[in-house]
Order: structure tokens, then C-alpha cells, then sequence
């Protein structure tokens, strides 16, 4: 099937891709068209126009700050991956982007696309999530500032307006000596991953993090405590996990929690290992 037939602009701005979205006649962006792409040649979406955000450069930049990185929406898996983007975890983000797809899709996949399209097994989601990122987004009434906790609401579903342009990704610098461990399953190199977890052990501060993602809907992120418990081996990953879907109203069978119970101890492990 070919998708059906759009008229095709690049951005000039931010500011005048917002307005083109207000205005256009079911205008849609594209930035590595590694989601977008597949959808219109099935026809699931059916824009009027495309506009083009790739290349555009005020989403292109990267900029560090003393609090961590801005990282531009339209900065590709590959270029953080290649270290061209300075990593304010000391390397974290370069493992999550070196593990998604292949080569080929992170050439041209952007970080920005990747939260914006927000598919539930998606690396960026859970790793940004994790991480206790927030997203910058643009729209016709000037710019606002969303935690990833609440930035994705569903299944491919997100805070962002028709007319909102996602613009960058702040990841904050950990504190030192914090720990982190990010694991996925997936059957093979290139498909989506069935359960991920993330892990970041700051108990000095009372601020560790245990993150959910491949649920089919947006991460779970366990509560400080039972996160600070699970990690201190008094509460059972397990107990924790049949809570946490209980509580999101997810199906809490033991066959449905197994991966994702391991997808925990492995990315706890991967935290608690010497060479974090
Ligand atoms: C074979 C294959 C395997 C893959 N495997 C994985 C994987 O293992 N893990 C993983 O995480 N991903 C995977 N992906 C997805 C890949 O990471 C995509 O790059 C990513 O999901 C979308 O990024 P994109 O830049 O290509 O966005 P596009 O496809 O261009 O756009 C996706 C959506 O985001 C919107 N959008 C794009 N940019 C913006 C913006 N700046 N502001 C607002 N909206 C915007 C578009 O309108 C569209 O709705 C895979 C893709 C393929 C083709």
C-alpha cells in the first residue's frame, strides 16, 4: 500500500511549525519518519501535509547546563549513541540508544519523534521516565515545561496539543554516586520490548526511582518508598509489582507479572554491579 498523497514542507521554525499545524489541513510533522513512515503506507494516518522538523536547527542543538542536557527533539538515537551529544549520566543514555533497533533506524530516528509517537515498549520512554526527564513543548501561546511523568498519558497518547511542537528533552545530572540499571526483554534485536525496567538507587537522598515500561500503557513508576524497600531487600519484587498493577488496574496474574519481575532484578543487578 502507498500512502495517500500529502503536500510536503520543511520547517523554516519552531514558531511557524506551530502555526501550520493551527492552520494547516490536517497537518502532521515527520522527523525520522521510522514510525510515521510505516504508518502512512498502511494508510493509519491520512495526513493533508507533512511538515518536515528533521533538519530544523533550533531543535537540532544540544546544550549542557550545570543541572544536566537539553537535548534538541530532532537529535537522532544515532548522534547520542556516537557520544555527539554530551551524557550527563556518564553513559547511560549511550547504552539506552546503542540498544534500540538497528543502525539504519537509529540514523534517522530522533529522540523528540521517539516521546512524541510515545509506543508504550519504547526505549526513550522508559529511559527518560526513569531518569526524571521533562520535555519542553512550543505551542501558539509560547513554551511549557512537562515532566515525562505526566507527558505520556496512554498508549501513543501524550500531553502534547494538535498544535505543540515537542522542542527538547532536559535529563537532569545524577547525583553522585547514584547507581542505574535499564533492562528490556525482547525476542530479538529489532522488535519492541515486551517488559522493561529501569532503576536509579539515590537512597542517600531518599530519591531512588524504580520505573515500568512495555505495559501497554504508560510506565508505572513505583512509589519512593517501595521503591527504597524493594531496593533494600525488605519488600519482594514480586509483592511490589502485583501492587503497582493492581493499582493501575492491570491484570495481576503471575503470567502476566514474570517478565516484568525480571526485567527488575536484571536492571537491579545491572545497577548493583561493579562496573556502574
Ligand atoms: C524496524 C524498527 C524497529 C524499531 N525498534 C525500536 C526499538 O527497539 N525501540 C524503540 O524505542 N524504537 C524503535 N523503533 C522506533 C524508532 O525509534 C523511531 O525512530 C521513533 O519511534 C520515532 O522517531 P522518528 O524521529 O522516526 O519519528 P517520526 O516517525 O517521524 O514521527 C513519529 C510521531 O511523532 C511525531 N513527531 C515527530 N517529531 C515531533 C516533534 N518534534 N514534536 C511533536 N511531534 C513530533 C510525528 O508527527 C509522528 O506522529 C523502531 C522502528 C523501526 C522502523
Amino acid at each position: 500500500m502507498k500512502p495517500v498523497a500529502f503536500k510536503y514542507d520543511a520547517a523554516v521554525s519552531v514558531s511557524d511549525g506551530c502555526g501550520a499545524l493551527r492552520d494547516g489541513a490536517n497537518a502532521k510533522l515527520i522527523a525520522g519518519g521510522q514510525s510515521l513512515g510505516p504508518m502512512l503506507n498502511l494508510r493509519l494516518v491520512r495526513p493533508g501535509s507533512l511538515l518536515d522538523v528533521s533538519t530544523l536547527p533550533e531543535i537540532r542543538e544540544a546544550n549542557e547546563t550545570e543541572a544536566g542536557v537539553v537535548i534538541g527533539a530532532a537529535i537522532t538515537h544515532a548522534e547520542i549513541e556516537d557520544g555527539a551529544v554530551r551524557d550527563p549520566t556518564g553513559g547511560w543514555l549511550r547504552a539506552a540508544a546503542a540498544n534500540i533497533a538497528h543502525r539504519g533506524v537509529r540514523n534517522r530516528g530522533t529522540i523528540g519523534g521517539s516521546l512524541a509517537h510515545a509506543d508504550p515498549a519504547a526505549d526513550w520512554v522508559i529511559v527518560m521516565t526513569g531518569l526524571g526527564a521533562s520535555v519542553t513543548l512550543e505551542g501558539p501561546s509560547g513554551r511549557r515545561d512537562v515532566p515525562m511523568s505526566d507527558f505520556v498519558i496512554g498508549p501513543f497518547e501524550t500531553a502534547l496539543s494538535p498544535d505543540e511542537i515537542l522542542v527538547s528533552v532536559f535529563v537532569p545530572k545524577p547525583a553522585k554516586d547514584t547507581r542505574w540499571g535499564y533492562w528490556k526483554y525482547m525476542r530479538q534485536v529489532g522488535e519492541f520490548a515486551k517488559a522493561s525496567a529501569t532503576v536509579l538507587i539515590n537512597s542517600e537522598a531518599g530519591a531512588s526511582r524504580i520505573a515500568l515500561g512495555a505495559l501497554g500503557q504508560q510506565p508505572i513508576i513505583l512509589s519512593s518508598d517501595v521503591a527504597e524497600k524493594v531496593i533494600g531487600e525488605r519488600m519482594e519484587v514480586r509483592e511490589a509489582l502485583h501492587d503497582a498493577f493492581n493499582a493501575a488496574g492491570l491484570p495481576a496474574e503471575p503470567e502476566n507479572l514474570a517478565l516484568h519481575i525480571t526485567a527488575v532484578h536484571r536492571a537491579l543487578a545491572i545497577a548493583h554491579a561493579d562496573n556502574n
